[in-house]
């Protein structure tokens, strides 16, 4: 009788696998007419000094605007495109949007920010550093006002991969932050070995700041690292202004989080930027 449980167990398990990856090729092809129908967005979400409020930079975050269901965010279709490898043609077209809406800004006269893209694990597998290049040079755009987003897991896979084209991104000028920093398995001497120039904190530890005592402990831990590296620092997900307080307090002055701005569409964008023209003159 138990061995035919197991064998029922078996074939159930087998039926929900079968069932998700038909659900997946389904999404699949779904993500790839949307991307054919124009129907993928981007958002951009400030990153703000909290020495002055000023706005630093940008960080642009996909959004899938479907007919039927109307916004859908990334995390329920990021996986399956990084899954099926449709992540790479999708990843391309984030970067050339964001670069393509860089130089409608630069030529509308405002003085951009550096717009941050996410590049997920499966796409800086595939590409070269060249490949990026190549996308930021079709727009004529100063690399500098380009920074890809990485995360230590991306890093881990091909480390040696990720070495060579992360070393000749910076060659190039192009500024590459590692996201969710503190959640991944990267160690010190790979940390040390990195061609990058920003961590960005986590959400979980910033979340716990300032009451929790562990919390608190990793993120001036983060920040006293970033330091000792020659890095910038940017805490994500502040909501609150204790943990404004608490990061200022320790020095971390980069922030991008809900109390300084949420993720806005390229015509709020542009306002952000045009009032930042308009206090600097
Ligand atoms: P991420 O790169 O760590 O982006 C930050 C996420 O935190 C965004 O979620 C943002 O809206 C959210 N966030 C920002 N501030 C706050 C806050 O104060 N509180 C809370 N609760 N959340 C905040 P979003 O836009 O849903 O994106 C989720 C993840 O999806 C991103 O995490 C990134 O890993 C991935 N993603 C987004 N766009 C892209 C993309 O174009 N390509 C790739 N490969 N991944 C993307
Ligand atoms: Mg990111
Ligand atoms: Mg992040
Ligand atoms: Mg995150």
């Amino acid at each position: 009788a138990a061995k035919r449980l197991g064998g029922r167990r078996h074939a159930f398990f087998r039926k929900e696998l079968a069932d998700q990856a038909r659900r997946h090729l389904a999404l699949d092809g779904d993500l790839r007419s949307a991307l054919a129908h124009g129907q993928f967005r981007l958002h951009y979400q400030p990153k703000v000094s909290l020495i002055d409020f000023a706005l630093e930079g940008f960080e642009a975050l996909l959004r899938w605007e479907n007919p039927g269901q109307g916004m859908i965010s990334p995390g329920e279709f990021i996986p399956v495109a990084e899954e099926t490898g449709f992540i790479v043609p999708l990843g391309d077209w984030v970067l050339d949007e964001a670069c393509r809406q860089q130089r409608a800004w630069l030529d509308q006269g405002l003085d951009p920010v550096p717009v941050a893209v996410n590049i997920s694990p499966r796409h800086l597998r595939h590409r070269t550093a060249e490949d990026f290049r190549r996308i930021v040079d079709r727009h004529g755009l100063p690399p500098g006002l380009i920074e890809l987003e990485i995360t230590e897991g991306a890093v881990m896979q091909d480390l040696d991969h990720a070495l060579a084209v992360l070393g000749a991104l910076k060659a190039m000028g192009i500024r590459v932050a590692v996201d969710d920093f503190g959640t991944g398995h990267s160690s010190l001497s790979y940390l040390k070995r990195l061609p990058i120039t920003t961590l960005k904190i986590d959400r979980s530890f910033i979340n716990g700041v300032p009451l929790e005592r562990e919390d608190a402990g990793i993120v001036t831990t983060i920040i006293a690292m970033a330091d000792m590296l020659g890095l910038d620092v940017v805490a994500e997900g502040v909501e609150k202004t204790e943990q404004a307080n608490f990061l200022r307090h320790h020095n971390c002055t980069l922030v991008q989080g809900w109390l300084t701005g949420r993720p806005v569409p390229a015509d709020a964008a542009l306002d952000l930027l045009a009032k930042r023209l308009r206090e600097t003159a």
